[in-house]
Order: C-alpha cells, then sequence, then structure tokens
C-alpha cells in the first residue's frame, strides 16, 4: 500500500509524547514565576484566569491564533501592562514556560522506532505545537522539522504539508502522514491526497462521518513493523 513512500511527515503532541503532563508542568512553573516575579499579577488572577484570557485573545485575533507562542506573550504583555509590570517581563516568562514545554518525554518506542525508519524514508516532524524539537529528545530523529507558526497556518489546514514538499523537494504523492488527531492529521492530510496512519494510542473509535486512515496502528513500533519489519 505504502510502495510509492519517500518521506514520512509525524505530529509530535500525543504522537510521538503525551502532550498534556507537559504543557500542565510547564504553566504550572511559569505561573509560580509570576507569583515570585509578578505578584500583583497572581494575587488577581489563577492560572485558570491567565488560560481564559490567552484562549479568548487567540478568538479575537485569528490572525495570529496558529502562533501559540505569540499568543501567550500578547496575553501576558496585556495582563501585565494592566498591573504596571513591563513587557520585558511577560517575555521572561514566555521564556519560563518554553523551557519547561520542551522538557517532553517521548513514548517509550518513539526514538528506536524513528532510527530504524530514518535510512529508508525523508522524516518530516509537523506540528501546530510550540515545543521546539532541536531542545527535546528528538533533536536528532527528523531530516527537518516545521511548525505552524513558521508556515503561518495550523492543521488541518494543509499548508505545512505543502511546505515540507517545498523544503524536502519530495512530491505530495510520495508523502505519508502519521498522526493522532483524526481532522488535524488524517482528514487534514486526504484532503490534498496523502496517504494516512491514524495512531491510535488508547483505542479510540474512529469518528464514523470521516474517511479512515490507510492504517492504523497503537503505536509507532507496529508502524515501523509494517513499513519495513
Ligand atoms: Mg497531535
Amino acid at each position: 500500500m505504502f510502495k510509492s513512500i519517500r518521506l514520512i511527515s509525524f505530529d509530535l503532541d500525543d504522537t510521538l509524547w503525551p502532550c498534556h503532563p507537559v504543557i500542565r508542568a510547564a504553566e504550572a512553573e511559569c505561573y509560580a514565576w509570576l507569583a515570585r516575579e509578578a505578584p500583583r499579577l497572581t494575587e488577581r488572577r489563577t492560572a485558570d484566569e491567565l488560560r481564559e484570557h490567552r484562549l479568548a485573545l487567540a478568538r479575537r485575533h485569528a490572525e495570529i491564533a496558529h502562533d501559540l507562542t505569540v499568543v501567550r506573550l500578547r496575553s501576558l504583555v496585556e495582563l501585565l501592562a494592566a498591573e504596571g509590570y513591563p513587557a520585558s517581563v511577560a517575555e521572561a516568562a514566555c521564556d519560563v514556560f518554553r523551557i519547561a514545554r520542551n522538557r517532553v518525554r517521548p513514548y517509550a518506542e518513539v526514538i528506536s522506532g524513528l532510527d530504524r525508519l530514518r535510512p529508508h524514508y525523508r522524516l518530516v516532524s509537523v506540528t501546530n505545537g510550540n515545543s521546539q524539537i532541536t531542545e527535546t529528545p528528538l533533536r536528532a530523529s527528523f531530516h527537518h522539522s516545521l511548525t505552524a507558526a513558521e508556515v503561518g497556518a495550523a492543521k488541518p489546514d494543509p499548508a505545512i504539508f505543502h511546505a515540507a514538499s517545498a523544503r524536502s523537494g519530495i512530491p505530495l504523492d510520495a508523502f505519508l502522514h502519521v498522526g493522532d488527531d483524526p481532522v488535524r492529521d488524517v482528514a487534514a492530510a486526504q484532503t490534498i491526497g496523502l496517504k494516512t496512519v491514524w495512531v491510535n494510542r488508547r483505542r479510540a473509535a474512529w469518528p464514523t462521518d470521516l474517511i479512515p486512515a490507510d492504517l492504523e496502528v497503537s503505536d509507532i513500533a507496529e508502524l515501523v513493523d509494517y513499513l519495513i519489519g
């Protein structure tokens, strides 16, 4: 089924590492830092209220919603300014978040699985998230890495796949996209004719209103076995 495949694109969050634990830890670390450095803000606003402000700002400003780093910074600049703190405090708080956000822990089979695929395929990461791959344990796993922030649109917009094709010189019909999200990964890749793999770690049911992926696997080892096992 995948004989013509030359490039495999991988989603990151919840495909190659669990996303929520690292985000929760990063937000807690950032809030603790703010409590020390900008206590007038944390006396007035809970961590949940900071998140609500950020989400509301992203809804109001669709033009930056794909760049979570910019959204976080602009939200904190506004909130801190209201308490009399300069923008430099917001920038420092975002640095605290960013460093903690990169402390991802890939699922156990991921690094060895990518190592096995890398001699056979061009490997590219394509993420809506704001982890920085070079600061993570997967820094050597990919030939290159793209983010929604760089390409100016988040999946399910297919811009990131077009960017990967332009960057690698490999046509889209030789792509296989691998991800956990039925809409942002599988359906998005299908709209431009990519072959797709759904990584279904939780044994969820496929949404009945969507076209199934070409292959469903429970983890990356199963994908590697299918492709080159
Ligand atoms: Mg994901």
